[in-house]
Order: structure tokens, then sequence, then C-alpha cells
């Protein structure tokens, strides 16, 4: 029930070799204790995070740095948790969250570019055998696209779900599959069927290729795993093993706690212009722009608030809705934010660090 401060990290990520070949300047700089330094022409500037994480940070040092295994620790036990990487399209969002995504759909990628994600069904997995609670582990996989809601796991042509709220759940969808996994493999596989290629042929998650980024996802995606857990008496310790066997079932020693973790793999954060893009595809950025306004919208209004009363206007977009409990009410939350170093990408970086900066101040009661 104490404030708690939205926790924000910042990741810039390498050059790549285009950026590099045709001659992008490095206008960015991590320095120590969680600043970075911006500096080009007109540009001097310094922002501070929790950690900062620059382009020879490791997945594993950037899942240990963020907090991220804590996360996990306090959705075992019980919070709403939120993860999302916020930044402009290859800027390293999905990297981050989930690793390089591989050419071909039977490579998998190395174990060492593994992302949070990954990581942290390893971590939850890990928990589940070692506490010796009892752990029920279940996905739901949603992807916000052109203001709608579609469920990523439901098999067949994409539907749109309905948003709905009531005063005991908050704002929900309707109708969303959530499929239970016990094993790496299991969770694994879901995410492959809901993001590779089908045996249809269309890849289920929006994305298209575009001047910016081959892989820029235009759509939002939303995964949330739901952890309940009930501490069994009598597992604990060596305690298990003395126990005579006629005692039959104990009653179990705490209540039972039901937490969630969600991932947030936020679309593009840049402007239309910039993208060429125009037609269906100018819609689709326009939307995606006005679901990011909306979240900025109530990012600052939030920020501004200091944890007093203010209307916050969360049903300004289907994003905002589902994000209300992690960035206003119980959940905690750590925020992402991606961007790169090129010279190209300079306004666009300044843009995530402000926005970043601002969700700072963001406060929640978990
Ligand atoms: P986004 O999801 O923000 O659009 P991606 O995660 O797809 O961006 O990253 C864009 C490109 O940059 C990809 O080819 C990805 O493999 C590469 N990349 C991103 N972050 C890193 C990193 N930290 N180290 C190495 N390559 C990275
Ligand atoms: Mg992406």
């Amino acid at each position: 029930g104490r404030e708690t401060r939205l926790r924000v990290v910042l990741r810039v990520r390498p050059l790549t070799c285009t950026e590099t070949q045709r001659g992008d300047r490095q206008v960015v700089h991590s320095l120590r204790d969680g600043t970075v330094h911006v500096s080009a022409a007109r540009h001097d500037a310094i922002f501070g995070f929790s950690a900062v994480f620059d382009a020879g940070t490791s997945q594993e040092a950037v899942f240990e740095g963020s907090g991220m295994r804590q996360l996990v620790e306090l959705a075992v036990d019980g919070f709403s948790c939120t993860v999302f990487a916020f930044g402009q399209t290859g800027s390293g969002k999905t990297y981050t969250l989930m690793g390089p995504l591989t050419q071909s759909d039977t490579q998998a990628a190395s174990p060492s570019l593994l992302g949070l994600m990954q990581r942290s069904f390893a971590c939850l997995l890990e928990q589940s055998q070692s506490h010796g609670s009892d752990l029920a582990l279940s996905a739901s996989y949603l992807e916000i696209y052109n203001e709608q809601v579609r469920d990523l796991l439901r098999p067949g042509p994409p539907c749109a779900l309905p948003l709905r709220w009531s005063k005991t759940r908050g704002f929900y969808v309707e109708n969303q599959l959530s499929v239970d996994f016990d094993s790496l493999e299991a969770i694994a596989d879901l995410l492959l069927q809901a993001l590779d290629t089908p045996p249809a042929g269309s890849q289920r998650r929006r994305t298209s290729a575009h001047a910016l980024n081959r892989h820029s996802s235009r759509s939002h995606a939303l995964l949330t795993i739901h952890v309940r857990s009930r501490a069994k008496e009598g597992v604990r310790g060596a305690r298990a093993s003395l126990s005579p066997p006629t005692q039959g079932p104990q009653p179990s020693a705490c209540p039972s706690k039901q937490g969630m973790l969600c991932f947030v793999d936020l679309a593009g954060s840049e402007r239309v212009k910039e993208t060429g893009s125009s037609g269906e595809l100018s819609v689709e950025a326009n939307n995606i722009n006005r679901s990011l306004l909306a979240l900025g919208h109530c990012i600052s209004l939030l920020a501004k608030s200091g944890g007093k009363r203010t209307h916050i206007p969360y049903r300004d977009s289907k994003l905002t809705r589902l994000l209300a409990r992690s960035l206003g009410g119980s959940g905690i939350t750590l925020m992402v934010a991606c961007i790169s170093p090129s010279s190209r990408c300079l306004s666009e970086t300044l843009s995530t660090l402000h926005y970043a900066s601002r969700a700072r101040r963001v406060t929640t009661r978990p």
C-alpha cells in the first residue's frame, strides 16, 4: 500500500551495421551512475534513470540490473507487475523483451541472447519448483491493432474482442483465451504459435516492411502471465518427509495468491512522416500515435498529480485502459526505454528520453 515510483531504466542499443556504414555519428554516451549524455550540434543534455544499459550490456545483465528478477518474485507474491518496452521502431524493444527474432522458423536464438521474457519464464518455473509453493501458471496474449483488441492465442482469423469495465475487475477483455503451461517448452511453443508463421501462411501479429525497420511492429502486444500460488503445508523443508502418511491432506497454511506479470511491447513511437507510410499504413501509424499519445498524456498527468486524486483519461485509448492498473493503480511497473545512439535518430531519442523522465515521477500503490 505504500506509494511506489515507476522504475524506469534505459537501454541504448549498439549502432547497427547500416548505421555505421552510412556514417551515422554516435550522439548518446552513457556515463556512470545511471546517466546518459546526449551531445549533438544544438543539443547537450544529461538524463538520469534507475539504471542505464549501454551497447555492451548483455541480455543477462539487463535482466539482473533492471529489477526484472524482483518483479517476477513480486508476481509470485501476488502483485500485479508490468514491464513495458518503449521507444521508436528499431530501438531494440523486441530485442530486449524477446531477443533477436530469427529469420527462419526452425533456427532458435542462442541462450545468451534470450530476452527478459524467456528469462522471467525460467525464473518463474524455478520458483515454482524450489519454493514448495504450488504455482499454477497460465498465459494470455493480446495485441492492440488499429484500436482493436485481438487475441493472439486464438486460432483462425483475428477477431476483435470487447474491452469492458467492472467495479471489481477494472478494465478487462471479454472472452480472452488463457492457456495453462508448466514448462519452458510449452510457453515457448505458445509464443511461437502466436508470432511465427502459422500454417495458414500469414503472420498473426501485424508486421510490415517499411522505410524504418523491416521488423517494425505495427501493434502493441501484451503478454500476461497469471500466477496463482497456494503454499502447500508440509512440502517445505524436512517436515514434509517426516510427517506420517496417515495424516491425510493438510489444510493450506497460506491463503492463495493471485499475481500477474505483463509484458508490453509497444509499437514504434516515431512520427508518421518519418516512416514514409501512406494509405492503410498511415491509418495504422495514426492509431499507434493516438494510443501512445494517450499513454504519454496519462503518464504526464499522473506525474503531475504526485499521488493526489486527479482525473486520468484512461478511456482515451484501448492501450491506456489496459494499462490503467499498471500505471495508476495497484500495480508495480518497470519501464524499459529503448533508444538508438545514432545522430539520425536524435529527435526521437530526445522525445523518448523526455517521456521516460516524466514516467519516473509516476507512483502507484501496490
Ligand atoms: P524494435 O522492436 O524497437 O522495433 P528491434 O528489437 O526489432 O527494435 O531491434 C532492431 C534491430 O536492432 C534488430 O535487428 C535487433 O536485432 C537489433 N538490436 C536491438 N537491440 C540490440 C542490442 N542490444 N544488441 C544487438 N542488436 C540489437
Ligand atoms: Mg519490435
